[in-house]
């Protein structure tokens, strides 16, 4: 007979463990809250790992086709002086595989494709009280996870880092991917697909503070003042793009992503600051790699025990990683050692 598991949250960490073992005999059922899939969202950086997981689903090729990818990588300061150059050749040549800019909604249509209509159970929340019976029960279900918080408790949970995002796009091609730091706030561009230019940016804030006079007047004040790059960006924002929301992470760490049969995944595991654009890249290891144990092994404790070896230790020091390099960008007083660090940091990793 044939193995099954209830995965709740269809994101990348959902969808790509079900994809991975639906292809090989498995039955799954994917609960997920929201009754229909986004068709917002901006431009999500692949890094060459990712893109193996993608092979692994046999995606690789469709994804790499939805991708767009960038020439020249910097970090800037206000003034548009270079702090340090990102090597993005060096990935290359290290990986065979340069970084790679995906729509997120292409991405998660580009998934959800891959399964048939009936395993994908929209608008289908699942509480506390009512998680489902599973041979496996796989928690994929982000940031605010309940099935996280039902094996684990309320210690472990989503917590504000003190800073606000804003993400859009501009009607503006670029082929560089920048990140400008200045005094605890930053800006980053990205190529996106058609020809536009993705763009985030972070600066410290109140969890509730919104901007009386709408979100693009909030950033043209913030920003307005940095150099030309960014000013273009500001003058060609897709005003309906904008999003703002609260940063968050997950704290403290989990001492395991195993509970009995169940298993957590992606953000729900191990939600990181963006900083290094890495968790949606795990989130699809993750999904792959427990897929992976559970197909190899006879018996689901040891797959999952497996998983939780393979995984724990790499994504929590990433999320130590990527909250480090927050704090470095937050930095309000001292900038010069600040920036110092960050061009060291440049030349030692593996983007140096
Ligand atoms: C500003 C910003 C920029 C980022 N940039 C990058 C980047 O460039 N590259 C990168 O790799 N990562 C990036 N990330 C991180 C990335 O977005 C996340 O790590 C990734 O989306 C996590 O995927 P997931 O599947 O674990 O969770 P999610 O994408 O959050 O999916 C969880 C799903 O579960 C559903 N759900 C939740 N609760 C329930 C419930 N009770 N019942 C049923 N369904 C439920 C949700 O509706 C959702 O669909 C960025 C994050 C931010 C905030």
């Amino acid at each position: 007979m044939s193995r099954h598991a209830t995965i709740i949250g269809a994101g990348v960490a959902g969808l790509t463990a079900a994809i991975h073992l639906r292809a090989h005999g498995w039955r799954v059922a994917v609960h997920e809250r929201e009754p229909n899939l986004s068709v917002n969202g901006t431009a999500l950086t692949l890094w060459p790992a990712a893109m193996a997981a993608l092979d692994t689903l046999g995606l690789g090729e469709r994804a790499r086709a939805l991708g767009v990818t960038a020439v020249r990588g910097e970090y800037l300061r206000a003034d548009g002086s270079r702090i340090a150059p990102v090597d993005l050749a060096a990935i290359e040549r290290k990986t065979g595989e340069p970084l790679r800019f995906v729509s997120r909604p292409a991405l998660l249509g580009l998934l959800t494709e891959a399964l048939p209509s009936d395993v994908l159970h929209l608008g289908s929340a699942v509480s506390a009280r009512d998680l489902p019976a599973a041979e496996v029960l796989i928690g994929a279900d982000g940031l605010r996870s309940t099935v996280r918080s039902t094996l684990f408790g309320a210690r472990f949970r989503a917590r504000y880092t003190g800073s606000t995002v804003w993400r859009g796009s501009a009607d503006r091609a670029t082929t560089a991917m920048t990140e400008t730091w200045s005094e605890g706030c930053l800006f980053g561009t990205t190529p996106q697909d058609g020809g536009r230019t993705n763009w985030y940016a972070s600066a410290p804030a109140l969890e509730t503070d919104r901007c009386p006079d709408g979100e693009p007047a909030a950033l043209r004040a913030r920003f307005g003042g940095w150099h030309d790059g960014i000013r273009a960006v500001l003058d060609e924002l897709d005003e309906g793009s904008v999003l703002r929301h609260g940063l968050y992470t997950l704290a403290p760490p989990l001492p395991s992503y195993v509970r009995g049969n169940a298993v957590l995944l992606g953000d729900a595991a191990h939600a990181m600051s963006p900083t290094l654009g890495r968790g949606g890249c795990e989130a699809l290891i993750d999904g792959v790699t427990l897929a992976g144990e559970l197909l190899g092994r006879a018996r689901i404790a040891d797959a999952l025990a497996a998983y939780d070896a393979r995984r724990r230790g790499p994504t929590q020091r990433l999320a130590r990683a990527a909250g480090l390099v927050a704090r470095m960008a937050e930095v309000r007083r001292h900038t010069a050692p600040r920036d110092t660090a960050l061009k060291l940091a440049m030349r030692l990793s593996p983007a140096g």
